[in-house]
């Protein structure tokens, strides 16, 4: 009787061990066929074997101000990545001309790029783009100038596969929503003039630039002018936690968000804020790594994340940073950072993202440049979205002889040996 119970509990573990065995292997087998969707095959180990760096100066159409300041023209690193097979990737550093939005600016971006990024991946050895990032993990922060770099390998990763990389990443709309992100003006007049243009246009939300004397009564007349846009404000960090009473005061304007409040590395602030607060706080500065964004969730400090590609350090960074969204609900939108068409078309792949479930600040090339770098310039559809490119890549035509008409300075860097 027992030995029949000892057959019995054998003949138990071993099927047991079979199915274990069977799922275990089916599960690789997916695993690997999905990795094959993402990665190049073995024989397509890309080694980069040159970085260009290029700064150009872009003049805006009209000059915008924030919080920190006025931005009138554009001083931007391109990165042009190519392979040793002499196929090349386009990037864009979304860096300010100063360290206002962040400690990185234009100066920084050029030479870390040139000191320590770009050597810790020129002659390497790459399978995926999905791995630039922790190629250059060595230095820290510093992200806005990896993205640029990392961004333009997906791009190279992309072309060399034939496919739009918004495919390549992962995205599935294949139609985003935009808003548009509107500076502080001289006047409220000026400002109502702006909107009605953005809205007829057919942009889906309205964001605007607020800063202290430039805040509730500013919205207030807003508001009382335009009953039914999707209307938020974004402070750019210019207000602290004692001006908790104004910014609750911002809850009558049926704001559908208020984007970083308080101070640009703060998460704890923000959570105390948003309890006394029926308007969502959207947190952009203080989110610049995945568990950043885990830590704002669980401690309730936002219920909207802005994700940029630079802030968080590229393509693989972003995704992460959405998963972990999207899996605790969160909505998030894609933010601007007045880029060039090469920033913009990198903007639209991450957008088609599923996470992405808001309008986002990607808009119109016409409403910064006069005349953009890339081909065809980004367009907006009278219902205020942007259809994703089909051509493989960031999906536009880099227009070099545009770039090397506005370049202030070039290097390339070549890999020791290719
Ligand atoms: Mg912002």
């Amino acid at each position: 009787m027992c030995e029949a119970r000892e057959l019995y509990a054998r003949a138990f573990i071993l099927t047991m061990r079979i199915f274990i065995s069977y799922f275990a292997h089916t599960d690789k087998a997916a695993r690997g066929r999905h990795n094959k969707r993402i990665r190049m095959t073995e024989t397509e180990v890309v080694k980069i074997a040159a970085v260009e760096l290029i700064e150009i100066r872009l003049p805006l159409v009209h000059f915008f101000e924030t919080s920190f300041g006025r931005t009138t023209e554009r001083r931007m690193v391109l990165v042009r990545v190519m392979d040793s097979d002499g196929a090349q990737g386009w990037g864009e550093c979304t860096a300010g001309e100063g360290p206002f939005y962040s400690e990185e600016w234009t100066e920084t971006a050029w030479a870390s790029l040139k000191t320590f990024l770009a050597p810790m991946v020129l002659g390497r050895e790459v399978e995926r783009a999905g791995e630039v990032f922790e190629l250059m993990e060595h230095v820290r922060g510093h992200r806005m100038a990896k993205a640029a770099l990392e961004t333009a390998c997906w791009d190279l990763e992309a072309k060399r596969a034939g496919i739009p990389l918004w495919r390549h990443l992962g995205g599935v709309q294949t139609e985003i929503s935009c808003g548009v992100s509107i500076g502080i003006q001289e006047s409220a007049e000026e400002l109502f003039a702006q909107i009605e243009r953005e809205v007829e246009a057919g942009y889906q939300r309205i964001k605007l630039k607020i800063k202290p004397g430039w805040d509730a009564q500013v919205l207030e007349k807003v508001r009382a002018r335009f009953p039914n846009i999707r209307l938020m404000a974004d402070a750019n960090s210019a207000y602290s936690l004692a001006d908790a009473a104004l910014l609750r005061s911002l809850d009558e304007f049926d704001l559908m968000m208020i984007e970083q409040p308080l101070a640009h590395d703060d998460i704890l602030d923000h959570a105390l804020l948003q309890k006394q607060l029926r308007t969502p706080i959207c947190l952009d500065e203080s989110i610049r790594t995945p568990d950043d964004a885990r830590h704002a969730i669980e401690l309730k400090a936002c219920g909207v994340i802005n994700l940029k590609l630079g802030r968080v350090g590229g393509h693989a960074e972003a995704q992460r940073v959405e998963r972990v969204c999207r899996e605790s609900s969160v909505p998030v939108w894609c933010g601007g950072m007045l880029e060039s068409g090469i920033g913009r078309a990198h903007n639209i792949a991450l957008a088609t993202l599923k996470g992405f479930t808001l309008p986002g600040d990607v808009s119109a090339s016409s409403r910064y440049w006069s005349e953009d770098i890339i081909e065809p310039a980004v367009t907006v559809t009278p219902r205020g979205t942007i259809i994703a490119p089909d051509a493989p890549g960031i999906g536009f035509e880099v227009n070099r002889a545009r770039i090397d008409a506005v370049t202030a300075r070039q290097e390339l860097l070549k890999a020791a040996s290719v």
